[in-house]
């Protein structure tokens, strides 16, 4: 093991970071535990962003050591690009998929074989350690409360109020346009090319957090 994985090793003493599985020397993954990759060539149908994953990698910022965890495979498998929140709804609705998709398992469910916790709430390995891991927004140099800001949404747009003005995030030709109006009807704007919804939410966030100055 060179020096790089060892030390994402020792995070957990050799454990999975998600479900706490010993990992061994061999056959683990590092994993971002902020995603990384992006989708390159999306469309937004019925309000949702549908794109294909290019594998181009996004938030350099985020590509660094102290947002690399150690996993076992089938976690890292499961949770590709997911935030660990997406990862936790996901498992959750894991109960609903596998009744439909097995007959084994219901037959095992109703011989009453396999008893279900389906409103046992999802808790990962690190989070039972009491392991806090640096923010988004921490790893990306913005502003803390970047995350913390909450948008409405509107028609074709999510909106927010900060710093006395109103501050409408919208797409617009494939990039971000957020657009901060104050009460005297002065506008600044400005323009991200991020593409997930959420990353496209924090730089928004962070901008009016920081008197809408572009760093
Ligand atoms: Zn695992």
């Amino acid at each position: 093991m060179n020096k790089k994985r060892k030390d994402i090793y020792d995070k957990s003493n050799g454990k999975c970071f998600y479900c706490g599985c010993e990992l061994g020397e061999k056959g683990w993954h590092a994993d971002h535990f902020h995603p990384i990759i992006r989708i390159n060539d999306y469309e937004i149908k019925d309000h949702k962003l549908i794109g294909k994953d290019t594998g181009k990698r996004v938030h350099p910022d985020l590509d660094c050591d102290e947002n690399l965890v150690p996993s076992c495979a089938p976690c890292n498998l499961f949770k590709t690009t997911y935030s660990i929140d997406f990862l936790r709804k996901e498992i959750t609705a894991q109960f609903e998929r596998v009744r439909a998709k097995s007959s084994g398992f219901k037959m095992l469910e109703r011989m009453g074989l396999i008893t279900c916790h389906e409103n046992k709430p999802v808790k990962f390995w690190f989070e039972k350690k009491g392991i806090v891991m640096p923010s988004k927004s921490e790893l990306m140099n913005l502003h803390p409360d970047s995350e913390v800001i909450k948008w409405k949404p509107d028609d074709d747009c999510v909106y927010c109020e900060v710093n006395d003005r109103v501050c409408t995030l919208r797409m617009v030709n494939n990039n971000w346009l957020c657009i901060a109006t104050g009460k005297d009807w002065i506008q600044d704007r400005i323009e991200f090319d991020c593409c997930y919804e959420g990353d496209a939410k924090i730089k928004a966030a962070n901008w009016c957090l920081n008197g809408f100055n572009a760093k």
